[in-house]
């Protein structure tokens, strides 16, 4: 099947969370498994131009009433030979730092307008290369008017039987601008209703994609439940309700060439399931030593690394005088590190804990090689999401034998086996309502575990460890085609 991924960031090229590793691991078992699948996505300033390969002349690409020029590069996906990758390039929209905006700060204003080059840049391309995929994915909203440009303008040019799916990553982020961008869109007013655009008299990128794709999925079971209810949905539960039937929840994969504890190379020592005990010993002591905590094994450590962002429960873990942080650990004799940047509010109110608790040290930024090392030298991980669509690291934790605790939403519950002391199963802690006490109790539950029943402890960290091969890509990916066929289906 030929497959065009359309989408704003993908790893190793731009990224800002869980969607960029998804679809390049998606278009990598896709590839793998014989499919002609293609990225585009934009030529970002970090993206360094002398290491791709310049397309001949350049790429006209409608904007409103005019044609803008733009260039295109093309690159292969690293370990993935014969899977190419394209970038928009075009100063004006692309030639800045940050993805959706100046980092650590708010969003680009013309994002409307900047996507808009990106998604129509991809169908004139599929005509530069006389490449007409089957399948156009696109990805969250920043992407969502590729499917609506191929809904009602497209047809007619080439791609009438192309069918759209539309991923949604990410409920809470909805592109919604004022109507004034519309113009730039390449959709004429006659479908500003049709399309779904209309919001509330302004723009909404999401709700456009909702609307127009053949087939829609999102990145866990439980979070495409709680999308069509009036909690999870974020008012877009009508028209997902509505769309019920063409609504799929596939949770993502893990890339286990990169997270495997027995092949990590950034571990200082590599384990497996039977050797995890003295893997994760070794770990957590240079996790200790490189956080400057005190080298202890007799300590249980319990770590986060995570967008500081409401999302993810930060207010019930860190806000002044209403988070749980300082009584953990003023009160249960753990350590706790946490790797994470995001909020201003957040960050400060983590510095003025730093200085209250030596037992709690942090890592403010962005930084790989040492959230393979917490991954691997924690006992607990902690992931207390107001909602979370699918998730990443709790699946990480899992695989490297680190129990989770976790609010049970989204793919949090989807992964994660709730601990029964009676009968010794499952994989973590869970619970259900986001309060300070809630996290408080349920830290304290785990805490109790491993200093009483380390037996029942290492045997869920042993279950988890062999866990990984239910998170593979290659099954993802089976379940993907099956949705990319019935949007053939759809359209035929
Ligand atoms: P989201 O996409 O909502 O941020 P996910 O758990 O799906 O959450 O994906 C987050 C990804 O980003 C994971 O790969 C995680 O390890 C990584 N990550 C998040 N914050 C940091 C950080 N400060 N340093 C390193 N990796 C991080």
């Amino acid at each position: 099947m030929k497959i065009l991924m359309v989408t704003a960031e993908a790893v190793p090229f731009a990224k800002s969370g869980g969607l960029a590793d998804m679809v390049s691991a998606l278009s990598i078992a896709l590839h793998k498994a014989g499919h002609d699948v293609r990225i585009v996505m934009p030529r970002y300033y970090a993206i360094d131009r002398a290491k791709a390969k310049k397309l001949e002349g350049p790429l006209g690409v409608p904007l409103g009433n005019q044609e803008i020029w733009t260039a295109v590069y093309e690159t292969v996906m690293p370990g993935a030979e014969g899977l190419p990758v394209y970038f928009i390039d075009h100063e004006e929209s692309f030639g800045r730092d940050g993805i959706y905006g100046v980092p650590g700060g708010s969003d680009f204003p013309d994002n409307p307008a900047r996507f808009s080059v990106l998604c129509n840049g991809a169908f004139q391309l599929c005509h530069k290369i006389d490449w007409i995929p089957e399948i156009i994915h696109a990805h969250d909203w920043p992407t969502a008017l590729a499917t609506v440009l191929l809904k009602f303008r497209e047809e007619s040019r080439g791609f009438a039987k192309t069918a759209g799916v539309f991923t949604i990553h990410n409920m809470g982020y909805q592109g919604v601008y004022p109507k004034s961008f519309y113009p730039l869109l390449g959709v004429g007013w006659e479908h500003f209703l049709a399309a779904g655009f209309e919001d509330w008299n302004r723009i909404n990128f999401l709700k456009a994609g909702l609307s127009s794709a053949q087939m829609l999925t999102t990145v866990s079971p439980t979070y495409a439940q709680e999308i069509c209810t009036f909690e999870g949905g974020f008012g877009m539960d009508g028209i997902l309700r509505d769309r019920g039937e063409d609504l799929a929840g596939i949770l993502n994969g893990v890339d286990i060439e990169v997270w495997n504890p027995e092949k990590d190379t950034y571990l200082p020592k590599n384990y497996t399931s039977r050797t995890f005990k003295v893997g994760k010993a070794a770990n957590k002591a240079v996790l200790q030593h490189t956080m400057g905590l005190d080298i202890r094994d007799d300590v249980p450590l319990i770590s986060m690394i995570t967008r500081l962002v409401d999302q993810k429960g930060i207010a019930e873990v860190f806000a002044p005088a209403y988070g749980c942080l300082y009584q953990i650990c003023a009160d249960l004799g753990v350590q706790f590190v946490v790797l994470g940047s995001g909020e201003a509010w957040c960050e400060a109110e983590i510095r003025n804990l730093e200085g209250k608790l030596p037992n709690f040290r942090a890592m403010l930024g962005y930084n790989e090689t040492l959230s393979h090392l917490i991954e691997a030298g924690s006992d607990m991980f902690l992931m207390p999401s107001r909602y979370e669509p699918c998730g990443l690291n709790q699946m990480y934790s899992l695989i490297y034998g680190t129990l989770p605790i976790v609010r049970r939403t989204g793919g949090l519950a989807d992964t994660v086996k709730q601990y029964n002391e009676e009968t010794r199963e499952g994989t973590g802690f869970m619970f259900d309502f986001l309060t300070p006490k809630s996290v408080f109790d349920t830290v304290a539950w785990g805490v109790y575990t491993w200093r009483n029943s380390r037996l029942k402890f290492a045997t869920m960290q042993s279950r988890a460890i062999k866990a990984r091969q239910q998170f593979g890509w290659d099954i993802a990916a089976g379940k993907y085609l099956d949705v990319y066929r019935k949007a053939l289906e759809k359209k035929a």
